[in-house]
């Protein structure tokens, strides 16, 4: 059954100039594109779209990055899709990321890593809602 996950190009990627050869990978991966935008973000933004990290220490510190240049957001869709993108994405640090995942190739650091995707049903509900009006969907 199809499933849909919610994934961002982070700021170091775009930066970087990672945007096309990242989403190469996720149609590689067969995720189709149901929605994408391109936009910059306020720290507000990022708090409240990182509001289940907010006890942590590196809560400022990542949304001051999520929040300091460009970046790409997408709804994704296949079979699957919430486990297969963090498969494709790799491990949060990218030193323990596999050979040919996103955040081995593209990722700087643990905080600087390149792309995000959804980690459960509820939260990709959530992710996809708070940035997406259902219209914009295809
Ligand atoms: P994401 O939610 O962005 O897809 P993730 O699920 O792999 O990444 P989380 O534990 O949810 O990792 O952390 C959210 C983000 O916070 C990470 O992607 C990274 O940018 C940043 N982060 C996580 N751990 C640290 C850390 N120890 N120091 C600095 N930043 C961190
Ligand atoms: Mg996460």
């Amino acid at each position: 059954m199809s499933e849909r996950t919610f994934s961002i190009i982070k700021p170091d990627a775009v930066r970087k100039g990672y945007t096309g050869a990242i989403l190469a990978e996720i149609e590689k991966g067969g995720f189709q594109i149901c929605a994408i935008k391109k936009l910059s973000i306020s720290k507000k933004q990022a708090e409240g779209f990182y509001a289940v990290h907010s006890a942590r220490p590196f809560f400022s510190s990542l949304t001051d990055f999520m929040s300091s240049g460009p970046i790409v957001m997408m709804v994704l869709e296949k079979g699957n899709a919430i486990a297969d993108l963090r498969k494709l994405m790799g491990a949060t640090n990218p030193a323990n990321a596999e050979e040919g995942t996103i955040r081995k190739q593209f990722a700087g650091s643990i905080e600087e890593n390149a792309i995000h995707g959804s980690d459960a049903p509820e939260t990709a509900a959530f992710e996809i809602g708070y940035w997406f009006a259902g219209y914009e969907l295809v």
